[in-house]
């Protein structure tokens, strides 16, 4: 998710804020402040109604933070790196670099968050129950808290992916049938489900107003539904690309038209012959087909033009030994993972110390892209 703010570093995971979530941390903090508090506890200073609703607005996305950060360690502790946390207006999210390998695993990362937002509630019920005698304000926040952590996880439980529940609901179906990507399938078409009957509800609240919701709650669960739908239908096409690319090899994925460079040209004589005549960023540096580097423009920008013509190009290039590389028959769909991982775009296939073709993200993409065309 780009446009978004790094707040520093949790247990070594970045927080990250993203624009949109001011637009939800100001809508909780006025609803509270200025409607919902008031109307309850009319006789609070005015200060007292803004004091209590940022804190308690801090204290839930607070809580949300936890909820993330459970699935995040669980996650680590299985094996599978988590690279941000990111809060944004529908709540927070976790991103993962790759999914689990096993359903015990999915299980417990996907139940960890409900977990943590449940253990979170019950603590604030605590404290709501065993200090009668604090404050109103005190005691009036500390319930509001009690009672969205617990609404927060039985949201989060709803069966949908990509909901947690709806990854508990496939790490089951996947534990029964043995057929990941078939339990993915059927958990994103639940998510949809869920999605659309969102959507559904919403439009009704806002229009026939029961319970005594109103129409802008109507117009919010709406807006949920779209979002989750949304969601769930990306997660199935993703489905299917990690379905396919889990078929093929590095080979058969690769392109063999790369362009090479030989490691003692100038820096000033490869722009010149080989990135304005070919309008390619990235080159493979190999001597007699030995892969030695890669080189890209990134590279070429450390250093100063009037270097150019005595700097070569083995001096600047990213070193074998600094670089992954893939193998031939390694699957594609591991490569797009360790791409994700290291946060790189591209990767030599190598055979026996020599280079035999490139994968870069770009290519994985097009091969999916014409497959899906085609129709295969
Ligand atoms: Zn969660």
């Amino acid at each position: 998710m780009s446009s978004a703010f790094n707040l520093g570093k949790l247990f070594g995971i970045q927080l990250r804020l993203h624009y949109t979530w001011f637009i939800i941390f100001i809508f909780i903090t006025v609803s509270l402040s200025w409607l919902h508090f008031p109307s309850l506890y009319p006789d609070w200073a005015p200060v007292t109604y803004w004091v209590i609703g940022i804190v308690t607005s801090l204290l839930f996305f607070a809580s949300v933070v936890a909820h993330e950060l459970a699935h995040s360690l669980v996650a680590r502790t299985n094996g599978i790196p988590i690279k941000s946390i990111t809060l944004f207006i529908f709540g927070g999210v976790a991103q993962m670099t790759r999914e689990a390998t096993r359903p015990g695993a999915e299980f417990k990362m996907a139940a960890a968050g409900p977990a943590c937002s449940l253990t979170i509630g019950g603590l604030f019920f605590l404290f709501w129950l065993f200090t009668p005698g604090i404050a109103e304000p005190i005691a009036v926040m500390v319930y509001w808290l009690f009672y969205i952590n617990v609404a927060l996880a039985i949201f989060n439980l709803i069966p949908g992916f990509p909901l947690d529940g709806g990854r508990v609901f496939r790490s089951i179906l996947w534990k029964l049938t043995g057929d990941y990507q078939r339990s993915t399938r059927i958990a994103t078409q639940v998510g949809q489900g869920v999605g659309y009957l969102f959507i559904l509800g919403g439009i009704l609240i806002a229009f026939l107003h029961p319970f005594g919701l109103d129409w802008f709650s109507g117009l919010w669960i709406a807006f949920i539904g779209w979002f989750l739908q949304n969601a769930a239908s990306a997660s199935y096409r993703q489905a299917q690309w990690r379905e396919t690319l889990h078929r093929f090899t590095a080979s058969q994925v690769m392109t063999s038209d790369c362009p090479v460079v030989p490691s003692n040209v100038t820096v000033g004589q490869l722009v010149q012959e080989y990135i304005f005549a070919s309008g390619r960023r990235f080159f493979l540096v190999a001597d007699e087909g030995k892969l030695e580097g890669i080189l890209t423009l990134h590279n070429i920008k450390s250093v100063s033009q009037q270097n150019w013509d005595v700097t070569q190009v083995k001096e600047i290039m990213t070193p074998l030994n600094k670089l992954k590389v893939a193998h031939p028959d390694q699957d594609a769909l591991s490569i797009l993972e360790q791409m994700d991982e290291n946060d790189i775009n591209q990767m030599p296939v190598v055979s026996e110390d020599r280079v035999i073709g490139l994968i870069a993200r770009d290519n994985l993409i097009r091969f999916l892209r014409i497959r899906s065309e085609l129709g295969i």
